[in-house]
C-alpha cells in the first residue's frame, strides 16, 4: 500500500469534517449578504457576530476588537501599513525581528521604500529575541513593535508577555504575528500586553482565505482594504459568512482539544527528535529544545541539501518542507536559519517536519527510517562528505 504521511501542518492543515459541515449551509440555503437588511440576511449576520464573540473570548478580547480579513498575510499587512499610516506624524520607526514570516518582512521592506525606518532585531542561536535588545532599540519616534509569537520554521516560542510589557512601558504599540501559535497555545491579549494580533484559519483546520485581526479598542489605525462599511467600517468586502463561521468552529474545536493535543504531539515530536539526533550523525536540531511548538521539528543534516532530501521524502510518501526558497534558480538558505548564526552550507541542509494530532508513532518510525536511508544516500553522493570522512580518519 502506498503511504501518505502529511508532515507539513505548519504550511496548512486539513479542514475538519465538523468545520466543513458548519460552513455548508452558508454556501447552500443561507447564501444571503449579511449586510442586507431583510430577515434572510439578518440571521446570517447574527451567526457571524456569534462567531466573532466566541473567537474574542478565546483570546480574552471583546467582540468589537475582532476583525475578519482574508488571511494571516492581510492581517500582518494591515498591522504594519495601518499603523505606519496612522502614526506618520508621531514617528516613522518600526521594530521587528530577523526571523519574521515574509508577510511581515516584505511589508517592512515596502515601508522602508516609503520613508520608514525599520530595526530588525537579532535572535540568539535558538531563535529567541532578547527583551533587552528590544528595550535598547526603542526610540522616541518608534511607533510599532511587531514580534511573532512562535516561529513558523523552527517553532521557537518568544517571550511575548515580556516583549509587550517593554513596548508598553515606552508607550509603543505591540503587534504579534500569532499565526502559528493561535489555537496551539493559550493566548490572552490583555495578560500578554498585545494590542494587535494576526491569526489564520487554515493553520488550525479551518478554511483557507480567512484571517483574524485583533485590534485593541481605541487603537488608531488606518483601514487597509477600502470600500464598503463592513467590519465596522474598517475592513471593506462582502462578509465571508461561511468562512467566518467555519473559523469559529475550528477555534472551538482547537480550544477544547488544545491541552490533550499538546501532550500528544509533544511526546511524538520528542520521540522523533531523539531518534533523529541519535541515529543520524552530523545532525542539528534547530530551535529551542523545550520552548517550541508542540508539533514542530526542524533539523539540519550536514553535507546535503534540504531540497533534495524533501524530494526523496516525497518519493516515499512523506510530505515535509525544506527551509530553502528557490529564487532565480538558486537555493537560498532560510533567513531564519541564517539569523540563528548558521553558516549557509549548513542552513541549506534543513528540513521541517510538523505533526498533527493524526500523526501516529508508526508514521514517525517510518519517517525516521526513510530519513536515515535518504540522508545516507545523499551523503554518499557528496564530495564534501567524502573529504570530511577522509580527514576524520
Ligand atoms: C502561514 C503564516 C502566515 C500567512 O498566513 P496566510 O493565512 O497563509 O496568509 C503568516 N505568518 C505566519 C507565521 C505563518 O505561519
Amino acid at each position: 500500500m502506498e503511504r501518505f504521511i502529511y508532515l507539513d501542518n505548519a504550511a496548512t492543515t486539513k479542514v475538519l469534517p465538523e468545520v466543513f459541515e458548519a460552513m455548508k449551509p452558508y454556501f447552500e440555503e443561507q447564501y444571503g449578504n449579511p449586510s442586507s437588511s431583510y430577515t434572510f440576511s439578518g440571521r446570517i449576520a447574527g451567526k457571524v457576530e456569534e462567531a466573532r464573540d466566541s473567537i474574542a473570548k478565546f483570546l480574552g478580547a471583546k467582540r468589537e476588537e475582532i476583525y475578519f480579513t482574508s488571511g494571516g498575510s492581510e492581517s500582518d499587512n494591515w498591522a504594519l501599513k495601518g499603523i505606519a499610516d496612522a502614526f506618520r506624524e508621531k514617528g516613522k520607526h518600526i521594530i521587528t525581528t530577523k526571523i519574521e514570516h515574509h508577510a511581515i518582512l516584505h511589508t517592512a521592506e515596502y515601508l522602508e521604500k516609503h520613508g520608514y525606518e525599520v530595526t530588525y532585531l537579532d535572535v540568539d542561536e535558538n531563535g529567541f529575541v532578547n527583551p533587552e535588545d528590544l528595550e535598547k532599540a526603542i526610540r522616541p519616534d518608534t511607533i510599532l513593535v511587531s514580534i511573532m509569537f512562535a516561529n513558523n520554521e523552527i517553532g521557537t516560542v518568544e517571550p511575548i508577555k515580556e516583549l509587550g510589557r517593554i513596548a508598553h512601558q515606552h508607550g509603543v504599540l505591540f503587534h504579534t504575528d500569532a499565526v502559528q501559535a493561535f489555537g496551539h497555545l493559550p493566548i490572552d491579549v490583555n495578560e500578554m500586553n498585545i494590542d494587535m494580533l494576526s491569526a489564520s484559519s487554515h493553520k488550525i483546520n479551518g478554511p483557507k482565505g480567512v484571517g483574524i485581526f485583533y485590534l485593541r479598542r481605541n487603537t488608531n489605525i488606518e483601514s487597509f482594504i477600502h470600500g464598503g462599511a463592513q467590519e465596522r467600517g474598517r475592513r471593506a468586502g462582502t462578509t465571508n459568512a461561511a468562512g467566518i463561521i467555519g473559523t469559529a468552529k475550528a477555534v472551538e474545536i482547537a480550544a477544547k482539544k488544545m491541552e490533550q493535543r499538546i501532550i500528544y504531539e509533544r511526546e511524538l515530536r520528542d520521540y522523533l527528535i531523539e531518534r533523529v539526533l541519535k541515529e543520524i550523525p552530523y545532525t542539528r536540531l534547530n530551535g529551542d529544545r523545550e520552548l517550541r511548538l508542540s508539533n514542530n521539528a526542524n533539523f539540519c543534516f550536514r553535507f546535503i541539501e534540504g531540497e533534495s532530501l524533501m524530494i526523496l521524502l516525497d518519493l516515499s510518501g512523506i510530505e515535509a518542507s525544506s527551509g530553502s526558497a528557490c529564487t532565480s534558480g538558486a537555493l537560498d538558505p532560510s533567513h531564519v536559519l541564517l539569523a540563528l548564526g548558521l553558516p549557509k552550507d549548513i542552513a541549506r541542509g534543513s528540513i521541517r517536519l510538523t505533526l498533527s494530532e493524526e500523526t501516529t508513532k508508526d508514521d514517525i518510525d517510518y519517517t525516521v527510517e526513510v530519513l536515515k536511508k535518504s540522508v545516507e544516500r545523499l551523503r554518499s553522493m557528496s564530495p564534501f562528505y567524502a573529504d570530511f570522512i577522509k580527514n576524520q580518519n
